[in-house]
């Protein structure tokens, strides 16, 4: 008998037949012995309506108030289900966030858990009862409602199943797992049965659209392997979890690309101390994150730095740019704006060498030209043109071994 926590997401629980088979499907792993927790999304597309009626109000609505807004998406999902399990002869109970002791901080719209008591969801289960919690929400010290950001409610499976101990945590979603590329853009790519932590959190592009980054954060953290799968079918996803590099793993795991930062470059600064400080520490101050940054090495006692920004933050960061500049006596700041970034990445780079001079031949093969490269331990990446985006990925997923077979 094993303690049990699915998560599923807003398709699955879409409409009532959806919550039926949501019901049937938890009815099962719950008469094989098991205890079962459930932590439910918002039935697909009421997030979105609420922040609409909202917005139609005023374009700021209140923060705190539209937290509140938002958390009904949940309490409506968690409802019925928890009514239809009944229906079917079930013990169920549901619980919203602050009932099953999600306390978080009071940054409202984007809260980050400090703490899951659990202590009621325990109790329903020593009863034998299937507990159904409203995910992606929490309560702050003083009792507000809060919620932890779009996609959060993979955060809240994850905080609960590390609370109680879960020997399993499932996220049950609209793709069948995490692969290897895009397969919108890469035909080839393939499901993988398998990936660490680290990777999964490098892969951002590709795993923020399946799971909220935050929660393979914490998953990592407490150790919770997380398996993602379809709400659509029985087959076996991706298990997220603690691999270690050994000779087994794949040198390269994942091919991603982002299409959402820009390149700012500051020609011919003076090469002295305190220069770097002063252009990066104006761009923090406007609450930009930069990614990449190169510094040439130094010719005349002038050096060149080219950063990468969020492409919406690219004017406000080349104004920035401008002004420190000339503050600094920069000859030219340049901006381009149609780059792409693509990466490599894969635990099994530790202990392989070679994977960056593979990488630039395959771009090389393609002619696509590379004007900004960095690295991590487990990951590469190449900033291009961004035309060249789609090519490069399958280009790199071919390179690398990784297309499915015919
Ligand atoms: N309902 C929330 C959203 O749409 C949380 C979630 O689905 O995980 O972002
Ligand atoms: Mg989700």
């Amino acid at each position: 008998m094993g303690l049990i926590v699915k998560e599923f997401g807003g398709t699955a629980v879409g409409d009532l037949d959806r919550i039926r088979n949501v019901a049937n499907r938890i009815v099962k792993t719950y008469t094989a012995g098991n205890n079962v927790v459930v932590i439910l999304s918002a039935m697909a597309g009421i997030t979105d309506g609420l922040i609409d009626m909202a917005h139609k109000i005023t374009p700021s609505p209140d923060k705190r108030e539209m937290d509140v807004l938002l958390a009904t998406g949940e309490q409506t999902s968690a409802a019925l289900l928890s009514i239809t399990l009944m229906s079917m002869g079930y013990p169920a109970s549901s619980l919203l966030g602050h009932q099953a002791g999600v306390m978080t901080n009071c940054a409202f719209g984007d809260a980050r858990i400090v703490d899951v008591g659990a202590s009621r969801i325990k109790e329903y289960i020593n009863n034998r009862r299937i507990v159904i919690v409203a995910g992606f929400q929490g309560c702050d010290e003083e009792g507000n409602i809060t919620t932890l950001g779009r996609g959060g409610s993979d955060t809240s499976a994850v905080a609960i199943a590390a609370a109680i101990d879960a020997d399993s945590c499932e996220i049950y979603t609209d793709v069948d797992g995490i692969y290897t590329a895009d397969p919108n853009i890469c035909e080839k790519a393939r499901k993988m049965n398998k990936v660490s932590f680290d990777e999964m959190l490098e892969m951002a592009s590709l795993g923020a659209k399946v799971l909220q980054i935050r929660s393979v954060e914490l998953a990592k953290k407490y150790n919770v392997p997380i398996h993602v799968r379809s709400s659509f079918n029985e087959e076996e996803g991706t298990m997220v979890m603690d691999v270690d590099s050994d000779m087994e793993s794949p040198v390269v795991s994942g091919v991603t690309h982002n299409k959402n930062e820009a390149r700012i470059t500051i020609k011919t600064v003076p090469d002295q101390p305190g220069i770097a400080s002063k252009i990066f520490s104006a761009i923090a101050e406007a609450g930009i994150l930069v990614d990449m940054i190169i510094q040439s090495s130094p010719t005349d006692n002038l050096n060149d730095l080219s950063f990468t920004v969020p492409k919406k933050d690219f004017k406000e960061a080349m104004k920035i740019g401008k002004r420190v500049g000339s503050e600094i006596g920069a000859k030219d700041v340049l901006g381009e704006d149609s780059v792409a970034k693509v990466s490599v990445t894969g635990v099994g780079m530790k202990s392989h060498h070679g994977v960056a001079a593979k990488m630039f031949t395959a771009l090389a093969n393609e002619n696509i030209n590379i004007s900004m490269i960095s690295t991590s331990e487990i990951r590469i990446s190449c900033v291009i043109e961004e035309k060249y985006a789609e090519l490069a990925v399958r280009a790199l997923h071919s390179a690398f071994g990784l297309d499915k077979e015919e």
